[in-house]
């Protein structure tokens, strides 16, 4: 007997048993924070990837063959929507991704969807930006809003994959009991930074600021999506001068120079604020985010 034929059936037995007994169901997360949302309800029946990680522009990524080829392994599709992934989660969807993660079905799961969108434009015109056409997609930033989203998202796993649905309801009882309790302690350190003034690189904190209820005096982007011109950075000067602005935010993806030509003319602190968790995060780092978010800005608000 030729050992080949021995050998290779035994092989692909021991390839397919563990995945039909570990069935978990294929998230593709558009962006780090829901893929670790998804981790949240889901535990280990769930296998979350996030096509992006916390260096990327999720306005702009390459809709590359790695993208692709998890994309067709999905059973839900978790993204943030309201144009943020216009650029390349279409192309995406259009390479061979299963019909269960189209619009419109189960596995279809967009965050603007479900929560209070912020920012929609009263007209359409690309002059104002190409980029938030639709409305400031960035709704993460309220932890309100993940809440919102976890209840969601458990809904769609307790129907897609019915027969652990005892399994994420717990999940879910688990994660807004922990939730709630984090958000009463944030809601106490937000009204100390009720008003507190700050400048912006990209739009990206819209939540964030309605949230705490900070003033946003200024983006360093004259419009979404165009990197800051020296004519409106020199108009910004004025207005840092005249306002007591306390920091100068932006995502670890934004570009630097703006933000520390700003910092070092008029001595407002530029901040790094997490925006987003590790690619791979597990359960607990959506609430550090936020933890060190705050822990950020009260620093820099006790500094001026
Ligand atoms: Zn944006």
């Amino acid at each position: 007997m030729n050992w080949k034929h021995f050998l290779l059936p035994a092989l692909l037995s021991v390839i397919t048993l563990p995945s039909a007994a570990y069935a978990e169901l294929r998230i593709f997360a558009c962006e780090p924070e829901w893929a670790a949302l998804a981790r949240e309800v889901g535990g280990d029946k769930v296998n979350a990837f996030s096509a992006t990680h916390v260096g990327q522009d999720p306005h702009y990524i390459r809709a590359r063959p790695s993208l692709v080829s998890q994309i067709r392994r999905a059973d839900l599709l978790f993204c943030s929507g309201a144009g943020l992934e216009a650029g390349w989660l279409p192309i995406l969807m259009q390479r061979g991704a299963k019909s269960g993660i189209q619009p419109g079905k189960l596995g279809h799961l967009i965050a603007v969807n479900h929560v209070a969108v912020l920012e929609i434009p009263a007209v359409l015109d690309r002059r104002l930006g190409d980029i938030h056409a639709e409305g400031n997609p960035h709704v993460h930033m309220d932890p309100r809003n993940i809440l919102i989203l976890a209840r969601e998202l458990t809904n769609r796993l307790t129907m897609l994959d019915e027969e652990n649905a005892a399994h994420y309801r717990k999940r879910l009882e688990n994660f807004e009991t922990s939730w709630s309790r984090a958000l009463k302690g944030w809601e106490v350190r937000a009204k100390k930074l009720s008003g507190m003034a700050v400048i912006v690189h990209h739009k990206s904190w819209v939540y964030l600021v309605s949230w705490l209820g900070l003033q946003q005096m200024a983006t360093l982007e004259p419009k979404p999506g165009m990197p800051p011109t020296p004519s409106h950075l020199t108009a910004l000067l004025k207005v840092s001068r005249g306002q007591s602005v306390k920091a100068i935010m932006r995502t670890p993806y934004d570009p630097a120079n703006g933000s520390e030509w700003l910092a070092t003319k008029t001595d407002i602190p530029a901040i790094v604020l997490p925006y987003t968790v590790a690619r791979d995060a597990g359960p607990g780092a959506l609430a550090q985010m936020f933890e060190r978010t705050l822990s950020l800005l009260e620093t820099a608000r006790a500094k001026r």
